[in-house]
Formats: C-alpha cells, sequence, structure tokens
C-alpha cells in the first residue's frame, strides 16, 4: 500500500502534535473510564457472606467458595478437574512440580512472558531452555521448539502471549512425536478459543492467573485445569502441601492454597465473564479493523483457527521505517500525549537475564546435576534474536479497554494517524 494514500478521517488528525503544544485527540472527559479490575454488587455481598460465614479457608467446608469454584470453573472450561492456587505462578510450578520434573531435566518454554513462567521451572531446579519467537504472532516459534529439544528434555510450555492463542497445533504434534508434556501457560488467555476449543484445555494441563490485572481477577489467584484425574491428584497433593484429598501426608509440598475471600470474589464474576469477553472481542476486532491496512502497525498474527479471545493485551508491531525512521519510543510519547495508553510491554526476553544466568551458576544442585558440556552449549544457546527485534523495537501495546465505547476507539486510530501526519517531526521530539 502506498504509504501517502492515508486519508485524513477527521478533523482531529489534522494540527500540531499535542506533545508540542496542540490539542489532543482524546481528551481527558472521553478517556473516563472506570480503572482497575471489574467490580460488581453480587461480588461485594459475595465477600461480605463469606467473611460472616466464618468459612475462610478451603478445609473447613467441602462446600466453601474454594471447593464451589473449582467445580464451576472446570464446567465453565469443560474439564474435568480444576485445582486453584494462591497464583498463576504457583499455578504452573504445582504443575511441574506433580510431574516429577526437577534436577537435571529441562523445560522448552518463551523467553517473552512473565517471570512466574520461569520460576516455576527453576523452583523445581530444572533447567527453562528458551526458544524464539514468531515475529508476527509474538508465540514461541514451533521451529525452534523442536531445535531445543534433548534426551533430558521433559516438557514444553507454550504461552499464549497477550491471551491469543501460540501455535497449538504444530506445538502439540512436536509434543507428541517426542513423548513430552504440554502444560499451557494460559494465565493471560481466560476464555480464549482455538480450534474449537478453549485454550488450557489442549496441552496436558493449563494454567490460570487471577492476579488483578487479568480479565477474572481476586487479587492474586490462580489455577490448574486438567483430564487426567491422577495427574490432577498430583497437583492438589502439591498445592495442599503434600498432603492429599484424603489427608495423607504423602510429599513434602509447598502451601499454595487459594483463600475463600478469593473464590468468593471469583465465583460471581463467572456470571458476567462471557459477556464482558464479548465486549472485549467486539472492541479489539473494531480496533484491528481500522488498523488492517494502516502501513505503520502491524496487527498481531493469528494462527488458523482463533475464535474469541482474551485480549489481555491489544498487541502490534510498530514499523519505524513508517515513521521517518522514528524509534519507537518518541512515537509512543507522541502517541501517549495525544491521550493514548500506549506501551511496550516487556522490556527483554529472559534468556537476557542475569538473574536467571546467575542463579543458574551458581546453585550446587545445577553443577551437579548437569553436565558442563550441556551448560556451555546452553549459554551459547542463550540467543533469540527475533524475541530481541520485538523486545527493542517492535512491541507496541495500545489499551482496549473492555468498557471504551467506539468513539474512544476511534480517538486512538485519530492519534495513530496524526503522529503519522507528522512523523517528520518524530526525531526532535
Ligand atoms: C500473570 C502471568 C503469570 C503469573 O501469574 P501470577 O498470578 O501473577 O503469579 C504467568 N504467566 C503469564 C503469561 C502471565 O501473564
Amino acid at each position: 500500500m502506498n504509504t501517502d494514500s492515508i486519508t485524513i478521517k477527521s478533523g482531529s488528525t489534522a494540527g500540531k502534535l499535542a506533545i508540542l503544544g496542540g490539542e489532543p485527540v482524546i481528551s481527558a472527559a472521553m478517556a473516563a473510564m472506570p480503572a482497575g479490575p471489574y467490580v460488581d454488587d453480587k461480588m461485594i455481598e459475595s465477600i461480605v457472606r463469606t467473611t460472616k460465614s466464618g468459612i475462610w479457608c478451603r478445609i473447613q467446608s467441602p462446600n466453601g467458595t474454594v471447593p464451589t469454584f473449582e467445580k464451576e470453573f472446570a464446567r465453565f472450561m469443560g474439564t474435568r478437574y480444576c485445582v486453584s492456587t494462591g497464583a498463576g505462578t504457583q499455578a504452573l510450578n504445582t504443575c511441574v512440580e506433580a510431574l516429577g520434573i526437577g534436577a537435571g531435566d529441562e523445560v522448552i518454554t518463551s523467553p517473552y512472558t512473565d517471570i512466574g513462567t520461569i520460576s516455576a521451572v527453576l523452583f523445581c531446579r530444572a533447567l527453562p531452555v528458551f526458544a524464539d519467537l514468531d515475529r508476527e504472532s509474538f508465540q514461541l516459534d514451533p521451529d525452534d521448539v523442536e531445535k531445543k529439544i534433548n534426551e533430558n528434555t521433559r516438557a514444553i510450555i507454550p504461552v499464549h502471549i497477550g491471551g491469543q492463542p501460540a501455535n497449538m497445533e504444530r506445538i502439540m504434534s512436536i509434543a507428541a512425536k517426542h513423548k513430552l508434556t504440554v502444560i499451557e501457560d494460559a494465565c493471560q488467555a481466560h476464555l480464549t478459543e482455538y480450534q474449537g476449543r478453549k485454550l488450557g484445555t489442549i496441552g496436558d494441563l493449563g494454567c490460570f492467573s487471577f492476579q488483578a490485572s487479568k480479565n477474572i481477577a481476586c487479587g492474586e489467584g490462580g489455577a490448574v485445569i486438567g483430564d487426567d484425574e491422577t495427574l490432577m491428584d498430583k497437583c492438589f497433593t502439591v498445592m495442599n502441601h503434600g498432603t492429599t484429598r484424603s489427608g495423607q501426608h504423602a510429599v513434602i509440598g509447598a502451601k499454595y492454597r487459594m483463600n475463600e475471600f478469593e473464590a468468593a470474589l471469583l465465583l460471581p464474576q463467572l456470571e458476567t465473564l462471557k459477556a464482558r469477553h464479548d465486549k472485549r472481542n467486539e472492541n479489539a476486532w473494531y480496533m484491528r479493523a481500522k488498523l488492517r491496512d494502516f502501513p505503520g502497525i502491524g496487527l498481531q498474527k493469528l494462527y488458523e483457527g482463533t475464535g474469541t479471545s482474551a485480549w489481555w493485551l491489544f498487541m502490534t508491531s510498530y514499523r519505524k521505517d513508517k515513521f521517518n525512521g522514528a524509534p519507537r519510543e518518541k512515537f509512543i510519547k507522541a502517541l501517549s500525549a495525544e491521550g493514548v495508553n500506549a506501551g511496550s510491554y516487556i522490556k527483554y526476553g529472559f534468556h537476557k537475564s542475569d538473574v536467571i544466568r546467575k542463579h543458574i551458576s551458581d546453585l550446587k544442585v545445577y553443577n551437579k546435576f548437569y553436565p558442563a558440556e550441556r551448560f556451555k552449549k546452553y549459554r551459547e544457546e542463550l540467543e533469540c534474536p527475533v524475541c530481541d527485534i520485538v523486545c527493542d523495537e517492535e512491541m507496541l501495546t495500545l489499551d482496549v479497554p473492555t468498557a471504551s465505547g467506539k468513539q474512544y476507539l476511534d480517538g486512538i486510530y485519530d492519534a495513530i494517524v496524526k503522529v503519522y501526519e507528522n512523523r517528520d517531526k518524530l526525531n526532535s521530539i
């Protein structure tokens, strides 16, 4: 497409950039939207009820909010079992531990994620092996995943980044071929559908987070879902400080229980979740349609079979060659001044983390269980050039709130066009 053919759709895109003293496209009044997590009266009543009931911990009642939430969430997701936890990180760690993955084992995952994904592997003293990304989807590149498999690989943790699906068709077939377990990190991907199934139900186990920023939230919380009874019982035991459902102290385990207040907040949200999810999708697809032919912004690639999605993040690629070579940070600065909430998300992939490198080289257990040649190769392979480009130059997230109307979304687009029209000034700001 000819970059000069963009037409200015409304008067508001014309004129001086707000960062240079002009009028912002999105006024404060237009942007006024409820901040923070979703709250309604049923949630408040539920918290009050739990407080008064004196049942504050799951072991006090088999019919308390936590066991009820587990049943409801499993039903909602279409799986047989759910084990709730105190965080998404705890859910991921519960899975790795329940699978008996530990020192000497390797787990392949994405460097482009929340630290929780990596901690879950490191807590078990297993080795997180990073595969690179697909540049347009920001998801794991299945070819690189396959390249990183060796005789010590036990599992793959695909991360559905942004809430949109990783290439699960390829990842599941690679896992089947090499007899590996798949733990889906669906911590951002509540209700996302892929080839007719919900994310979290495709791999052997699926993990969710209910941390305050997520689409279902209770401050801190998480869940593991799955269909395999034996494996899910193991997850329960790990979560329940090593104590089985029947009260036997079976293993040494962390205590990762969700409390009754957290579940009291979550339960009523299941009733409103679908409607909020549909509104998020309506807004995300409206924004995608507006940006589709815009030359400077690439839309996140969605794999074949992507249905409705969580859109936890609305991810795009910034193309600086279309903005007079201006670095992404200057574009974000100019766009922010126009009243748009834009960001660059994760600063660097975890293959670059000094803390992780230090942790692995300092801990005796790593030095004991992994041969020196393996570490040498591991360090040499800590390179994910696509992830680096995404982090350093291209990732551009736009806040597309559930509660926003079309006028606000039009404002985001108009602001982008305005900055584009003024691209010759970007390098000087
Ligand atoms: C939020 C998140 C986690 C961790 O969940 P917590 O509840 O914050 O511990 C893990 N992975 C991804 C991709 C996340 O977004």
